[in-house]
């Protein structure tokens, strides 16, 4: 898998190429010549990564950046669309519109409300992009990708692309649902452990993926090789560990969504969580396209709404298992207050990142923590 060309042939775990620069190749050889353009180690796991996103006989290119904002700038500036339907979402990727709006004088990345599938039509037009966030960070909110890109090409010159941070592979895989462009914050999922900053896009047109590589390599949004190493080290568990947060996630918000009345101190506890959403609730009204589309499962992470604000802050440090802080996608279960870093979500939401522990201990550690809190309320 594209690790040929280091002299490494007996290595069972992928070797680490830290090198910057390449002894001069041969001309007309395709050899590595400065890893800001191209390196061993990034190679390999681009390989690796295209095969995931991709089918096995039709595997994607992924192109790998030091972010998934570093990523979501380079499938943007080279789109280079005047409008982007794109409807809430994580705050960094409109920070990112901004900039593109800033450096093309309100020319480009101009952001337009996201219309339904069904009046795509009506509103879009040729060069637009909609960007779709599914699930949505952080209410988890699914959209369905397959009916916009059945509504873009229709259309012809809108080109979808998903942020597909909160399902990656194998629980939806949205180049197979018609997407032009997934891109992923491998930061997350991806790398899964809380300890590599990293983005990609994965794409089927082998021209778009060598105009990505040029412009990464002229803008210099490459990402360290350590980062990458670590990434390709976590994409061999990526199945485990997504299928089990998963389902870890889904067990959470069924028994928060049903049992919540029934904690041992109702008298406490009743009224303290409003509501789950997780697409796995057949209550959830994303829960019809989930099924569709999330073929391998709907998503370690679950947002609760709270009774109050009050209840809101207080809840995370009041956990012990689930650490108070951002991100999401590591091996440790994670909750945070997210007003607190975007002031567009409800004071009294809570966004929780399932992690690799046993869930009967974690959904003991939220029924004692709601109780206490319930209690201070
Ligand atoms: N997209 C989503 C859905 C995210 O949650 C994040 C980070 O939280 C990003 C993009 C940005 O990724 P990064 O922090 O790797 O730049």
């Amino acid at each position: 898998h594209g690790g040929g060309r280091m002299a490494t042939a007996h290595d069972v775990s992928p070797p680490l190429s830290l090198s910057t620069t390449f002894t001069c190749p041969e001309p007309g050889s395709d050899g590595h010549v400065y890893s800001r353009i191209s390196n061993p180690t990034r190679e390999r796991c681009e390989t690796l990564l295209g095969a995931i996103e991709g089918t096995p006989s039709s595997p994607a290119r992924a192109v790998l950046y030091a972010s998934g904002l570093a990523a979501t700038f380079g499938a943007l500036s080279r789109l280079l669309p005047s409008r982007v339907a794109i409807s809430g979402g994580y705050h960094g990727t409109h920070q990112v519109l901004e900039q593109l709006q800033r450096i093309s004088g309100g020319a480009n990345c101009n952001p337009i409300p996201l219309p339904t599938p069904e009046d795509a039509a009506a509103v879009l037009r040729e060069g637009d992009v909609v960007w779709l966030e599914t699930p949505r960070n952080p209410d988890c909110h699914v959209a369905d990708v397959a009916a916009y890109a059945d509504a873009a090409r229709e259309l012809g010159g809108v080109r979808v692309v998903v942020d597909s941070t909160f399902a990656p592979p194998p629980l939806q895989r949205a180049l197979t649902l018609g997407a032009d462009i997934v891109m992923h914050s491998t930061t997350k999922y991806l790398a899964g452990h809380s300890d590599a900053i990293g983005g990609a896009l994965c794409v089927r047109d082998a021209a778009l993926a060598s105009e990505l590589r040029a412009d990464r390599s002229a803008v210099g949004s490459t990402p360290g090789a350590l980062e990458v190493w670590l990434l390709m080290r976590s994409l061999r568990t990526l199945h485990l560990r997504v299928e089990r947060q998963s389902a870890t996630a889904a067990e959470l918000a069924h028994w928060l969504d049903r049992a919540m009345p029934d904690l041992t101190r109702p008298d406490l506890a009743v009224g303290l969580v409003h509501s789950v959403a997780h697409p796995s609730l057949p209550s959830d009204p994303s829960h019809g396209v989930a099924r569709r589309q999330m073929s391998g499962g709907y998503g370690g992470c679950f947002a609760l709404e709270l009774a109050s604000e009050q209840a809101a802050r207080s809840l995370p440090a009041a956990l012990r298992l689930f650490r108070d802080a951002t991100s999401l996608g590591g091996v440790e279960s994670l909750i945070e207050w997210r007003r607190k870093y975007d002031d567009a979500i409800s004071p009294r939401l809570l966004r929780v990142s399932v992690g690799l522990e046993e869930a009967a201990h974690l959904q003991e550690d939220l029924q004692r923590a709601i109780l206490q809190v319930s209690a201070a309320a």
